[in-house]
């Protein structure tokens, strides 16, 4: 699995529609300072859900918006597309390729999609959340956090690693089990205490 492509229009700075194409391997985004390299970190970040403005460097959501220049006027929506390539069928669907979408309008309201086809929010977390990809998962490093990692104690470096290297969802899904199991203790002694009572 690696990322393709990532297309943004009208998100942050990139008011025109523009595309960022990946290969196998490492990429470097270059340019001067304000030219908006983070906005496509920023641009990666949202498309897999994220929901914190803040994260975002921003104040509201909305801010994701083009806010518009001297010389072009603002826009009312902000999409950012991002295609993964899945042959390896990391990302649990039957498509070699993945393309997330999300739209952002002026006027409230949000779209997501998978391949074209309309998506909640939850979709696209289960979608990143199996493929090691995804909000809480640590693959985006900002510049501030690369200091937090560096000067992190053993126990919270190894949280890192364990959340890059997928074994949070397993975590999840333990936890989530041993909740539903101790439901169903609960329920059975409930039910014992029942029969002992109609005994
Ligand atoms: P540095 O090297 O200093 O970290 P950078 O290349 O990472 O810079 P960014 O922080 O990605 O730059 O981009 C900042 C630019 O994006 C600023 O010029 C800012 O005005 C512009 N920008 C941010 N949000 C919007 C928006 N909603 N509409 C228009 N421009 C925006």
């Amino acid at each position: 699995m690696h990322l393709k492509s990532l297309t943004l229009r009208g998100f942050k700075s990139f008011a025109s529609a523009t595309t960022l194409k990946f290969e196998p391997g490492i990429t470097c985004v270059v340019g001067p300072n304000g030219s908006g390299k983070s906005n496509v970190v920023d641009a990666l970040s949202w498309v897999m859900g994220e929901q914190g403005a803040k994260n975002l460097r921003g104040g509201k959501m909305d801010d994701v918006i083009f806010a518009g220049t001297s010389k072009r006027q603002a826009l009312g929506r902000a999409e950012v597309a991002l295609t993964i390539d899945n042959t390896d069928g990391a990302i649990p669907v039957d498509y070699t390729e993945v393309t997330i979408s999300r739209t952002l309008f002026r006027t409230g309201g949000s779209e997501y999609a998978v391949n074209g086809a309309p998506a909640r929010l939850l979709d696209i977390q289960e979608l990143l959340n199996d493929s090691g990809l995804g909000k809480e998962m640590h693959v985006i490093v900002g510049q501030g956090r690369l200091d937090a990692i560096l000067h992190a104690d053993p126990i919270e470096r190894r949280s890192f690693i364990e959340e890059a290297a997928g074994v949070l969802k397993h975590r999840r899904r333990k936890d989530k089990a041993v909740r539903k199991l101790t439901g169903l203790q609960t329920n059975l002694d409930r039910l014992s205490d029942l029969r002992t009572e109609l005994n």
